[in-house]
């Protein structure tokens, strides 16, 4: 144990003496990194919800503390602001590492930092498990399939990614990253867990972070036109923010490394994106078109029959009933804007 005697032991540390929550479970101490964020903070709730002591991680540099407030009273939260691409010493049972902009506009506007944070930010978050014996859960992305030239993609499928273009420091980042976890895994026993999310939207994602359910949803909203980049034909599959947080704790507590595709196979373009945002927030709303982005994936879609049949979960939650949930968040967001509160 290269670091662990420094640490100030305590009967609950390591296991020893830690205190049972209901039956059959043992309290977990669980690190969210990114747990500021859009999807973090929903799963730090659920992991708050079942009983587990979680430190949150984050540098805020998408993140909010708005997005996890309601628990900064609670004894069983802690949020340490901390930058992944430093190393950290802490005692924890299990890593979910989240850490990373996940928006194209986000991740584009220091495209070296996003390289940093997902290969340092993942070496010392593996160098972290592998020093305390923890269990970590890489958050990959569907982006490592690149503009696929399978479709739906599989966990088989190995990708099509431009290694130069300026999607590079998210789609190669997250890449590397998987190559790192696996490497701890086969190298050093790590135990691990790689999901690979595909489009996810719901409340807390940024009002403005540019991804394309946010932006038509808070253009809607504001009475501004929709902005379809392109002819609006390419496609995504959305999932609604819940269904992924099930996902990803059914793979942590699961026996099986993955990669596991966590993703709702709902596919839509994105002009049928805008109308489903129309019917539900507003039929005189409008569209506008735009020029696209580079290397911009033409069509993208899970396939996820090895979630379904390996990890029992499958998405529940439909576009057209996932949706409304989020406008409510957007509109009380707004509408404090409006008010000069902020968001
Ligand atoms: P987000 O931007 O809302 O959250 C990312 C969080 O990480 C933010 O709180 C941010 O402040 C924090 N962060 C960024 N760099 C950091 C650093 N160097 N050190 C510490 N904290 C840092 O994004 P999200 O949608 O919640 O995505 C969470 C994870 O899921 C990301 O790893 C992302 O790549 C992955 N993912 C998300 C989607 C999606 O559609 N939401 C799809 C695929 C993969
Ligand atoms: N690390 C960390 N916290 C720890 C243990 C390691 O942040 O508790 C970092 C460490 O600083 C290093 C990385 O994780 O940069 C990889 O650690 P590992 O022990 O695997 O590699 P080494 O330190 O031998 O290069
Ligand atoms: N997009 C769009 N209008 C917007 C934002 C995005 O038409 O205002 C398109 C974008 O060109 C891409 C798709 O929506 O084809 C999904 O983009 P997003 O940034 O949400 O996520 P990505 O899947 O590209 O990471």
């Amino acid at each position: 144990r290269k670091y662990g005697d420094l640490v100030g032991r305590s009967p609950y540390i390591n296991g020893v003496g830690r205190v049972p929550v209901g039956i059959g479970r043992k309290r977990k101490r669980v690190v969210v990194t990114g747990g500021a964020g859009f999807v973090g903070s929903h799963l730090v709730d659920k992991l708050i919800a079942r009983g587990d002591d979680v430190i949150v991680i984050d540098n805020f540099f998408t993140g909010r503390k708005d997005n996890v407030v309601h628990l900064l009273g609670n004894p069983r939260f802690e949020l340490i602001r901390h930058d992944v691409v430093e190393p950290i010493l802490l005692e924890v049972d299990q890593i979910y590492h989240l850490a990373c902009p996940a928006s194209p506009v986000h991740y584009k506007y220091n495209p070296v930092k996003t390289i940093k944070t997902n290969v340092m930010g993942t070496l010392n978050m593996l160098g972290l498990a592998k020093r305390i014996g923890a269990r970590f859960l890489l958050t990959s992305t569907s982006e490592v399939y690149g503009d696929p030239l399978e479709h739906p993609q599989k966990e088989t499928y190995w990708g099509h990614v431009n290694p130069i273009g300026e999607r590079s420091c998210y789609d190669e980042g997250k890449r590397t990253a998987e190559t790192l976890t696996m490497d701890y895994h086969r190298g050093a026993g790590v135990e691990v867990r790689i999901a690979r999310i595909f489009n996810t939207y719901g409340p807390r994602m940024c009002l403005d972070d540019g991804r394309v359910v946010s932006n038509f949803v808070s253009q809607a909203i504001r009475k501004q036109p929709m902005t379809v980049y392109g002819d609006g034909k390419q496609t995504r599959s959305f999932q609604y923010v819940s269904d992924l947080v099930d996902g990803l704790v059914a793979l942590m507590e699961g026996d099986h490394v993955g990669p596991f595709n966590l993703g709702n196979p709902g596919e839509f373009t994105m002009l049928e994106l805008a109308e489903v945002v129309k019917e539900t927030i507003d039929p005189g709303a409008t569209i506008e078109f735009r020029p696209n982005t580079a290397d911009d994936p033409h069509k993208r879609k899970p396939d996820i029959s090895k979630a379904k049949e390996v990890l029992n979960w499958e998405p529940k939650i439909s576009l057209r009933e996932g949706l409304p949930q989020m406008v409510s968040d957007f509109q009380n967001r707004i509408l404090n804007e409006d008010e000069g509160k902020g968001n």
